[in-house]
């Protein structure tokens, strides 16, 4: 049965999937090129120099996958360990305990630093870790930027400095996956080794194609690591030619949104993009601020300064059913929202707020998410809304 239409647009508010902007839905709508028509070359080479430039790189390569983020994570896994050697999976929420899952599943050692709920990367238990390492077993530290399931933002800009500081030569891999082209990123000023990114968040396009950036010292790394790899293999893919770039054929419709994509983020200007990105943080910020009033809900990032700009987790009360609330809010007041992940799973929600967000869009999404909390009986207080109409009229 064809599934009716629904008048208007649903409000896409997951935080990945996102929004895909019309000129990125537009320039994938095209046949596929043959492999030696100089357009495929061009859009490539576009697609990686943007992304240098959003990364904040001069000098990493980057490596593309036919994949989402977990392809992207299963690369850096497959390249800066071989099986038995040791990661260092610091906690940020489900996103990095994932990663550390699926090293582990890959037969890596993973040392975990603990997840304190609601609060960012434990700076102090990774230097622990590191310095019992006394023999540097230790190939890589795994950060997640923003941990999507918990949105919290760590500062990334204490740990190079941490690991020059503790003479240790393991790898800083940084998942900038939900993060990159919503906030600042600076790969070469961090003194990351390798970034993760993938299509379907910031970057405005659909999800299937995934990327790491690797500076040459983590190309060096992995040629040391003896893992059985091809698909995943950086200097495998290090040519000029894009069936070698690509391992094979180029997602290529998935590169001309990526192109398009990257193009509006410049037209608008990276600084303009952060502060959009804030502006509509704000927004939700500034509803959740009154929502909790009613003493059901609250915000799982318990420090306003690690807050993310691309989504709000809000916790509930015990007795409240999260997949109904999701259902009522996407169905009768055509507003999706995300559910809670691993250990939040059913007891919280979250509103998604990045890439393609403008501020009638989040207010929008925030009154029918206010509508749905009422529909549900679940006491959100007074003001939500009001205050977000506040917060974004009172901005400069
Ligand atoms: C979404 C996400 C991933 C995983 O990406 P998939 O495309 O769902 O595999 C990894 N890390 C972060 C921070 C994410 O937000």
């Amino acid at each position: 049965m064809p599934a009716s239409r629904i008048p208007g647009r649903r409000f896409l508010h997951s935080p990945g999937p996102t929004p895909i902007p019309d000129a990125v839905l537009h320039a994938m709508a095209q046949q596929p090129m043959d492999l030696a028509d100089p357009r495929v070359d061009a859009t490539i080479a576009a697609c990686e120099q943007g992304l240098k430039r959003l990364l904040h790189t001069r000098e990493a390569d980057v490596f593309f996958y036919a994949a989402n983020g977990h392809g992207g994570w299963e690369a850096v896994i497959e390249n800066v360990a071989a099986i038995g050697e040791t990661v260092l999976v610091c906690g940020t929420g489900h996103f990095s305990e994932s990663w550390a899952v699926q090293s582990e599943a890959l037969g890596r050692e993973v040392v975990r630093t603990p997840w304190r709920e609601g609060y960012p990367i434990d700076l102090a238990a990774m230097e622990q870790a590191l310095r019992a390492d006394r023999n540097h077993a230790i190939r890589a530290v795994f950060v997640v930027h923003t941990d999507t399931a918990s949105s919290v933002t760590s500062d990334l800009a204490p740990i190079r400095p941490m690991l020059d500081r503790l003479g240790h030569p393991a790898l800083f891999v940084a998942d900038v996956v939900a993060s990159l082209a919503a906030c600042p990123f600076d790969f070469d000023a961090l003194g990351v080794d390798v970034a993760i990114g993938a299509s379907q968040k910031g970057l405005m396009c659909p999800p299937g194609l995934s990327f790491t950036a690797v500076n040459a010292r983590a190309l060096a790394h992995s040629k040391d690591v003896k893992a059985p790899r091809f698909y995943w293999d950086w200097a495998r893919r290090k040519s000029s030619l894009s069936y070698v770039k690509f391992c094979g054929t180029p997602p290529i419709n998935l590169l001309c949104g990526l192109e398009a994509a990257l193009g509006l983020v410049f037209a608008e200007g990276l600084p303009t993009v952060w502060k959009r990105h804030e502006l509509v943080a704000s927004a939700v910020h500034a509803a959740v601020e009154g929502w909790r009033e009613g003493g059901a809900l609250d915000f799982l990032a318990c420090d306003p300064a690690s807050r993310s700009v691309s989504v709000t987790a809000i916790t509930v009360a015990s007795n409240i059913d999260v997949e109904a609330l999701r259902t009522v809010a996407r169905e009768r007041y055509q507003v999706a929202i995300a559910g809670g992940l691993g250990p939040m799973l059913g007891r919280a929600f979250r509103i998604g707020h990045l890439g393609d967000c403008n501020v009638a869009m989040i207010l929008g999404a925030i009154a029918g998410v206010e509508a749905a909390l009422r529909t549900q009986g679940i006491p959100v207080g007074q003001g939500g809304v009001q205050r977000a109409v506040q917060a974004v009229a009172r901005a400069t």
